[in-house]
């Protein structure tokens, strides 16, 4: 292992993971993650210019790779909105040794589905919160239909895209009787169902502990139903909790980001549309990298400042996390990305 590899945060944290967002605009307005009422019409995305252009995420992803990291998750806002996703991927697909992901809300995987396995991915996730279309409207905020999202992952996964995972924030109220619906459905189906505990990302979602269904009960849910038992975790840093079905029906993840906080194996950075680097989904400042790319900088130059950036990370908000202790100044879910 070089010594580029050995880098490490303040808490022994590697660089394992990276999540980049690619465009902060979505075609959804999920209730709790860009609400109309703040991303309405005025709302100001960011300009164009200001992205991260398909060349730079290559070159920064790359010099990511050579810090240590082993995998990307492209995500955002909804990263398919971002014009011929697919040369992008097809850049990063290239990298040797890297494992490339992508999540999407589904809407226009369909058709998107065979450039981006043709371009080299190879897994995706969709998120689908509730099989319940008026559900699913509710929580979507533009009315868009269940099936349109069901008849894309079954695109994905006809194309190969495999394992299709689907990701269901749980949220108290509005969707936790589509647990067990959602159970059922897919185990049938054979897609992985990760259930994810509503967060306080952000500050426009007006999170409140009480709207939280804590994971041990969404175990205890789904159990009742179709019985299930723990497995081990596929390596240190895992976020989801895997759980099999006894009938051998496959298995389900719960990521229990609040009630059961795995800040102390966290290896992930993120990286904005604009190319600002954060090292916690929590934080309230990031480092800007665009700057370094567009401003003459070399590689080694880049990884400086990305290593100095992740040594002195000392992030574990989950972990300190209490009802009365959310910054004033958190950073939105649709512009850090997931
Ligand atoms: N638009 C894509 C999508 O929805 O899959 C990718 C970006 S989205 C921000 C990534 C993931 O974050 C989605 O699965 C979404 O459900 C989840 N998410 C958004 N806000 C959340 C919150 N407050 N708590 C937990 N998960 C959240
Ligand atoms: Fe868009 Fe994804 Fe956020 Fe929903 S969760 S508003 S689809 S970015
Ligand atoms: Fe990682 Fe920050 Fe989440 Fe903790 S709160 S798991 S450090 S992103």
């Amino acid at each position: 292992m070089g010594e580029a590899k050995a880098l490490k945060d303040t808490l022994g944290r590697p660089l394992r993971d990276l999540r980049i967002s690619v465009t902060d605009l979505c075609n959804f307005r999920c209730v709790y993650c860009m609400p109309k009422e703040i991303f309405g019409r005025g709302y100001r995305f960011l300009p164009k210019a200001d992205l991260l252009t398909y060349e730079e995420l290559e070159r920064v992803v790359r010099v990511f790779v050579g810090l240590g990291a082993e995998k990307v998750r492209l995500t955002g806002g909804e990263p398919l909105m971002r014009r011929e996703l697919e040369t992008l991927v097809a850049k990063l697909a290239a990298i040797e040794d890297l494992d490339l992901t992508l999540t999407t809300n589904g809407s226009v995987l369909a058709e998107k589905a065979q450039a981006l396995k043709d371009a080299g991915l190879k897994r995706i996730t969709v998120s689908l919160d509730s099989l319940d279309d008026e559900v699913f409207r509710r929580m979507n905020d533009v009315d868009f239909p269940v099936d349109t999202v069901i008849r894309a992952m079954d695109r994905a996964h006809e194309v190969g895209l495999r394992p299709v995972k689907v990701n269901m924030v749980v949220r108290r109220g509005m969707n936790e009787d589509s647990i067990v619906p959602m159970a059922a459905f897919f185990r049938e189906r054979g897609y992985i169902l990760r259930f994810i505990e509503y967060m306080d990302v952000g500050h426009t979602n007006g999170w409140r502990m009480d709207d939280v269904v804590p994971a041990k009960e969404i175990v205890r849910r789904v159990n009742d139903a179709f019985p299930i038992e723990p497995v081990a975790p596929n390596y240190t840093g895992e976020v989801a909790e895997r759980w099999r079905y006894t009938d051998g029906r496959g298995e389900i993840g719960v990521i229990a980001s609040v009630t059961q906080a795995f800040c102390k194996d966290c290896t992930r950075a993120r990286l904005s549309a604009e190319g600002k680097l954060y090292t916690c989904l929590f934080a309230t400042e990031g480092t800007d990298l665009r700057a370094l790319l567009r401003g003459g900088a070399s590689d080694d130059e880049v990884a400086a400042r990305i290593a100095g950036v992740w040594s002195g990370r000392t992030d574990r908000y989950s972990e300190v996390r209490s009802e009365n202790t959310i910054p004033l100044k958190k950073i939105e879910m649709s512009y850090i990305g997931g």
